[in-house]
């Protein structure tokens, strides 16, 4: 290869791995709707055209869009900083294509409120008020195309309280359905108990996350040079009893494994998809 398709393969690798990935193995996935082949970038609002969304809304095929919600916030020491983001936009994305065309997935908001985590390096985190008014505003946004149900799909433990309670607000100022839950609200706790040996999900960077990053993005689990004993003193984590949990999360950890993580995907995606067919039909 010459150095100017260098450039140019390395451009398109960069943009296409950067938004286009987020939701990393579902990019690959062949999913059959209906019985078809559904390519899946057709459920990504985000990587569809102007005509192909204006032709599903006006044409009446699009019936809802998931807004997925997650974090950049650290995930111990193994883990992308990008994962809850990764994992939600993953199961939104499968959700949807089970249902395609009803339903799409609008660009997800990646930064969530984290302050629990600030004491941990790379942590971004926005104030409440902040996060609420960009989900509010994209809700806003589908309103105004036309969209009349929404799914506010979360992936983060420190948006779950703030989503629940303003969601209903959402829907009564824009006066559309919003609906909101996490995805790991699929998760009974025979689920739980059953594929998790720890008998722990979601947890933090712990069995569950680490097995759904193994099934889904491996290339996101970094254990090399890894030595927890070893950097325990340098974290300088403040609150003892996370200190305490974030070590017994790193131990777990070692408990994923890829089938886990299959098994509970595949749970969390028909789940939300049954979720959306109520939204859609009520
Ligand atoms: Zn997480």
């Amino acid at each position: 290869m010459n150095y100017i398709s260098y450039r140019r393969a390395f451009i398109r690798y960069l943009t296409g791995g950067s938004l286009a990935a987020i939701s990393g193995g579902a990019a690959a996935d062949v999913e059959p709707a209906g019985g078809g082949y559904v390519n899946p970038r057709k459920v990504l609002l985000y990587e569809s055209t102007r005509k192909e969304f204006r032709e599903a809304i006006e044409g009446g095929t699009l019936k809802a869009v998931i807004i997925p919600t997650g974090s950049t916030e650290q995930h111990n020491e193994h883990l992308a900083m990008i994962n809850d983001t990764a994992s939600v936009t993953l199961v939104a994305q499968k959700a949807a294509l089970l249902l395609y065309p009803k339903v799409m997935v609008a660009t997800p908001v990646s930064v969530g409120i984290s302050p629990h985590w600030m004491d941990r390096k790379g942590t971004l985190s926005l104030k409440k008020e902040t996060f609420l008014a960009v989900v509010f505003d994209i809700c806003e946004s589908l309103q105004t195309h036309g969209v009349k149900n929404i799914l506010v799909l979360n992936g983060h433990g420190g948006n779950v309280a703030p989503l629940r309670q303003s969601a209903p607000e959402f829907a009564r100022k824009l006066g559309i359905r919003i609906e909101t839950n996490s995805y790991w609200d699929a998760y009974t706790p025979e689920i739980v108990k059953k594929y998790m040996t720890s008998g722990r999900a979601p947890g933090h960077a712990a069995e569950f996350e680490t097995s759904f990053a193994m099934a889904a993005f491996p290339e996101r689990i970094h254990w090399e040079g890894v030595d927890y004993e070893k950097i325990k003193p340098l974290l300088r984590i403040k609150d003892p009893k996370s200190a305490v949990q974030e070590e017994e999360f790193a131990r777990e950890a070692k408990l994923a494994t890829t089938a886990k993580g299959e098994a509970m995907i595949d749970i969390a995606v028909k789940w939300t998809a049954g979720r959306l067919r109520q939204i859609c039909e009520g």
